[in-house]
């Protein structure tokens, strides 16, 4: 109980974390209807994942010195004393159940799609969130470029039935284990030399990733970032002619795109071809004059993980996957003013009752309609009539049909049409058939 003077406490989502809303589920479930669509034309199926898994799952498949692991991950111990973490992304555990289901005995590659939570302790921020949503789609055993091509292909198409324009395709390679290695090697060296010149987290990075440096956003960075040598003219051959190959088919697919030298993405686990997504919008001022054109935050991430299912105790198998930000989809799609346009769930019928006689039929009356399929609403806990029809009224049904005492003893119902306000007395029992005589007409 609240101690008198004291005030009474209100609860709030934890920080960086968000309710879904009614009228954002609608948003969601475009998204998960549009990539639901495309993963089964492109013959994937849905897994999915605990939203816990072992930690060390996340320690080996992401790497330890990726930002994601040194500061965003919610690891616990259990009473068992179990290690484990909240999944901040999909790959690693997708790889992991396809080990564990000896999935490489199945015809290669296994496509594989999921839609659901995932947390980063991140910082939060516009278009940044402790709990978010990810829909993502993962080829596993497969190593063709082509197979890198048709991914991005795939969520260009989702974002493009998503109704969204200017779209940006970046891609990169960052090559193999054995050539990028090398180019490691180059960067340190380059940026040893300018150490003094780097911000504090790429000074980190130097000594612990010096490829995360490529990815720095901090204003002090770009100009030196901007003279380092880039990896595209370091690959070995088999990752130059990969990339290539990614390259012609993209352009075979007319699908635009940018060659990024610096995207290298968050995670260990890439090998190869890497891409984003973003989206650019053209925000107006007062008068709808066109004012700045922003390019928002990644909508989409992925590339290729030859190493991955290894790491993770498998056999040696190439793989390419990526994901989408449901929130950040969501939020471009309000900026952009896309509605989500779903199938409607406007009932058709209002039952309207008088009584506690009528009331109980009414109860039964409802589910009579549930069985034929008609969507039907109420307002059980009313007893005014005049309440009732003006909810009726409000939501804009066809029929309301007008249950009273005398009705009810009399075995008949009254069928009233909205529109016209026509009222017609049917017999109880043939209720259901001539209102769905009327809907159909
Ligand atoms: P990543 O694997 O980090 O590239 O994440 C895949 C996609 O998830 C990104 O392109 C974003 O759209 C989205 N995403 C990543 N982190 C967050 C976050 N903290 N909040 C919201 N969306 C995120």
């Amino acid at each position: 109980m609240a101690q008198a003077g004291r005030p009474k406490k209100i609860f709030q989502t934890p920080t960086g974390m968000h309710d879904i809303l009614p009228e954002d589920w609608a948003y969601f479930q475009r998204i998960l209807k549009v990539v639901e669509e495309t993963a089964n034309f492109y013959g994937f199926s849905r897994i999915e994942t605990p939203i816990v898994e072992m930690q060390e799952l996340f320690e080996k498949g992401i790497g330890l010195t990726t930002d994601i692991l040194e500061k965003q991950m919610y690891s616990f111990k259990t009473k068992g004393g179990d290690y484990v973490s909240l999944r901040p992304e999909g790959t690693a555990p997708v790889s992991r159940a396809y080990i564990q289901h000896g999935m490489m005995n199945l015809p290669q590659p296994v496509k594989l799609w999921y839609f659901g939570p995932f947390f980063r302790y991140e910082s939060p921020q516009a278009g940044r969130y402790r709990q978010f949503w990810g829909a993502g789609l993962e080829m596993l055993g497969e190593q063709g470029a082509v197979i890198d091509a048709q991914l991005i292909q795939i969520f260009y198409n989702i974002l493009k039935e998503l109704k969204f324009k200017n779209l940006i395709v970046e891609v990169n390679s960052i090559g193999c284990t054995s050539c990028r290695a090398y180019y490691k090697k180059l960067l340190v060296n380059y940026f040893k030399t300018r150490e003094v010149s780097l911000c504090h987290d790429c000074r980190r990075r130097l000594r612990e990733n010096p490829l995360r440096i490529l990815d720095c956003k901090e204003e002090k960075c770009q100009p030196i970032k901007a003279q380092a040598p880039q990896i595209i003219d370091h690959l070995c051959d088999e990752c130059h002619n990969h990339f290539k190959e990614v390259l012609e088919f993209l352009d075979e697919l007319e699908l635009p795109y940018h060659l990024n030298p610096y995207l290298v993405r968050g995670l260990d686990y890439y090998t190869k071809t890497v891409f984003e997504i973003f989206s650019e919008v053209t925000r107006k001022d007062e008068e709808g004059r066109d004012k700045e054109t922003v390019v928002k935050n990644a909508l989409i991430g992925g590339g290729r993980y030859d190493n991955l299912v290894k790491i993770l105790g498998g056999k040696e198998t190439p793989a390419c996957g990526a994901a989408i930000g449901v929130e950040r989809i969501v939020e471009l799609m309000k900026e952009c003013q896309i509605k989500p346009r779903l199938s409607s769930h406007q009932p058709q019928v209002f039952i309207a009752q008088l009584g506690s006689s009528a009331k109980r039929k009414s109860l039964k009356l409802f589910e009579d309609f549930r069985d034929v399929g008609i969507l039907v609403t109420e307002s059980f806990g009313r007893d005014s009539l005049k309440s009732q029809l003006r909810i009726a009224d409000r939501l804009g049904v066809q029929y309301t049909l007008i249950l009273g005492e005398q009705e009810a003893i009399s075995g008949n119902i009254i069928i009233r049409e909205m529109k016209t306000g026509r009222q017609d007395v049917v017999k109880f029992d043939k209720v259901v058939k001539e209102v769905k005589k009327r809907v159909k007409k």
